[in-house]
């Protein structure tokens, strides 16, 4: 497999390091319900098919997110993770 870092271009998957969910990116609010964070901190999807996750590109530090299949092994889009975390941001804030 191999991964696109909007710094450094195609890499190979050995040099990523999987890093989760990106449900990470999408952090409750301080005075959220506990039942909320409960969910943030321990219920995960396991899909077979799309998913959205973290990477971590050793070479750079850059954190990305990779939209991938993983029946296929078909990356379909990779974002700086600070991207779309100032988008969920906003998001919430509105
Ligand atoms: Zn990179």
């Amino acid at each position: 497999m191999r991964l696109t870092c909007p710094h450094c271009g195609p890499r190979d998957r050995r040099e990523f390091t999987w890093s989760g969910d990106a449900v990470a990116l999408a952090r409750p609010a301080r005075e959220a319900d506990p039942a909320e964070w409960d969910a943030y901190l321990h219920l995960r999807d396991n899909p077979a098919g799309a998913t959205r996750d973290l990477w971590y590109h050793d070479p750079c530090g850059a954190f990305i997110v990779a939209d991938r299949d993983t029946v296929t092994h078909a990356v379909h889009a990779t974002t700086l993770a600070t991207t779309l975390a100032a988008k969920v941001a906003a998001k919430v804030a509105r």
